[in-house]
């Protein structure tokens, strides 16, 4: 795996601009040709008449991508509103990559559990592991509010036909064209959906309270301390 390169400040471009779901765009973004990450890393975002006002996005697009990195987010508040604002040809400043947490190779079997667009950084480790061809066992468990929150619907679907475990859940709007699992992500979802589940390392992202909550879990059920790999974005 290369390494990442090393922090730094540049001007990018907004390269395109994609509708994801009903609340989020993923932005594809310019990016030097020799810059380079991790999936599970982030850059730091500013518009350039606001050096001071940044905020965290962690890359969606695969490492092996050069040139341009894709990040997705919601429109929540000021920033992400100026951000939904954006289009082709724009400009805003980057720093980065940033962030520890990061995929590992060496993690045979790892579980990737999120909810909202807390899967922005699994959606990098999947493409990622495809794209290298490596031969880890990967499941994605992700719990979206609405069928219409749904992220990444085309990229779920590629994960699965090439054999990652896909388990969506859907914890608001049942029955309205859903008839797949609802309710939130629990032990019982791991128990039951992930084969030799207690092998696997854990990789955790999104709110903190879910987080917390999943770590929590994961330890009472036996899984070791050094195994689960968290993120946490804030409180929401
Ligand atoms: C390491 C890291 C990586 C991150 N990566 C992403 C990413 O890939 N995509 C992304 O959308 N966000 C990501 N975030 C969160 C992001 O940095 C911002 O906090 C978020 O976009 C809100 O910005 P805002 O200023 O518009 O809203 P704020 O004014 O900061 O927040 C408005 C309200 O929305 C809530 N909120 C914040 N984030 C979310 C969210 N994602 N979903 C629902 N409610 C939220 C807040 O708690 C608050 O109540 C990441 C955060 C960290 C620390």
């Amino acid at each position: 795996m290369n390494e990442p390169s090393a922090p730094r400040h540049f001007a990018s471009k907004v390269l395109a601009v994609a509708d994801e779901c009903a609340a989020v765009k993923t932005f594809k973004l310019s990016v030097p040709d020799d810059f380079s990450f991790l999936p599970g890393m982030w850059v730091m975002i500013n518009f350039p008449d606001q050096p001071k006002v940044t905020r965290a996005y962690s890359m969606s697009s695969s490492p092996l991508q050069k040139g341009s990195i894709e990040i997705s987010l919601n429109k929540v508040g000021d920033f992400t509103v100026r951000m939904f604002a954006l289009k082709s040809g724009d400009e805003i400043q980057l720093a980065g990559p940033y962030g520890k947490w990061r995929y590992r190779d060496e993690d045979r079997r790892a579980v990737l559990i999120s909810g909202g667009s807390g899967l922005t950084p699994f959606r990098s480790m999947g493409r990622y592991v495809l794209d290298r061809k490596i031969p880890n066992k990967l499941s994605i468990l992700y719990s979206a509010r609405t069928p219409a929150d749904i992220l990444y619907a085309k990229d779920l679907e590629i994960f699965k036909s090439a054999g990652i475990k896909v388990h969506v859940t859907i914890t608001r709007g049942e029955g309205q064209s859903w008839n797949g699992p609802a309710g939130r992500l629990s032990m019982e979802t791991v128990r039951k959906e992930v084969e030799r589940w207690d092998e696997a390392a854990y990789y955790l992202c999104g709110p903190k309270t879910m987080v917390s909550e999943f770590t929590a879990a994961l330890e009472s059920a036996g899984i070791a301390r050094e195994r689960i790999h968290y993120e946490k974005w804030g409180d929401y």
